[in-house]
């Protein structure tokens, strides 16, 4: 039998609750009835160009530099990286605040999501209520504050991706809209539950982490490295969720091209010993 844990009480408004719920659905639902109805090349040329911005938007904004902050970077080149968070509607300080408080209760009953309060908690129900209020997700985020740019953003997060919206209409109308724009973020949506649900829940653990993480293989190549998740939690504020060159870990390509490019440093990366001796003992 599923063990399943308590909740926190909600902490956002149902009002807020339905808007959310409203929007996910009209992501997931548009890109499919196109799908369905047809689509044509410019369709696919606009998913080429920002379907890429939005993976980075999410994988290495979102999480790995505003959350973790594995590596550093100009206050310019925070900024674009908030964008591109945007061009998924991500709000890089929420997402930080929620994502630092699943690291610091992972597994209990104050973690944001958890397979451990069902199914719900990690597929889009974290999304619409996560038992914490905005305030308190600003707190924690707290670092971020300090960046006017950030908490403008914090504040109008949606007016960055509808603008990409109103621009992938003009090229090419309501089907570039679905494909070019909403495909990319619902696609990224459901990677981020996957992660969210089966990293707790099958899989491997090579560290013996206070939480249930796992690393999940056929995870980790749909999510572009984010599936190696127990190494992850081991190592939350590194840039590599892949510590050998068969855990493929693309995230951390970009990474390290932007480092190459000269445009982020300071990179952070487990210790060397400690990879050296997982591989000896095959774990
Ligand atoms: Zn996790
Ligand atoms: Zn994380």
């Amino acid at each position: 039998m599923t063990r399943v844990i308590a909740s926190r009480p909600p902490a956002t408004s149902v009002l807020k609750q339905a808007w959310s719920a409203l929007l996910i659905i009209i992501v997931q639902v548009i890109p499919i009835a196109v799908l369905v109805s047809g689509t044509n090349s410019t369709d696919w040329l606009l998913f080429a160009v920002i379907y890429p911005i939005q993976c980075i938007g999410v994988g290495v904004s979102m999480h790995r530099y505003f959350a973790h902050r594995c590596f550093k970077t100009s206050r310019g080149f925070q900024f674009v990286l908030a964008l591109m968070a945007s061009s998924v509607f991500g709000d890089p300080v929420r997402f930080a605040g929620k994502h630092r408080l699943h690291h610091r209760y992972s597994d209990s009953v104050n973690d944001t999501h958890t397979p451990l309060k069902g199914f719900w908690s990690c597929w889009f129900g974290s999304l619409l209520d996560n038992g914490y209020t905005d305030e308190e997700l600003v707190e924690v985020a707290r670092d971020l504050k300090k960046y006017p740019e950030m908490m403008l953003l914090h504040r109008f997060w949606l007016v960055p991706g509808l603008l990409l919206c109103v621009v992938a209409f003009l090229i090419g109308g309501v089907s570039g809209v679905a494909i070019g724009v909403l495909l990319g973020s619902a696609l990224l949506m459901n990677q981020a539950s996957m992660v969210n649900y089966f990293c707790h829940k099958y899989g491997k653990r090579r560290f013996d982490t206070a939480d249930r993480s796992t690393n999940n293989a056929l995870v980790a190549i749909l999510s572009y490295g984010e599936g190696w998740h127990n190494n992850h939690h081991q190592y939350p504020t590194t840039a590599k969720a892949g510590f050998y060159w068969w855990e493929i870990d693309m995230y951390y390509w970009v990474i390290y091209l932007f480092a190459k490019l000269g445009l982020v440093w300071d990179v952070r990366l487990p210790p060397q010993e400690m990879v050296n001796k997982a591989f000896v003992t095959g774990n």
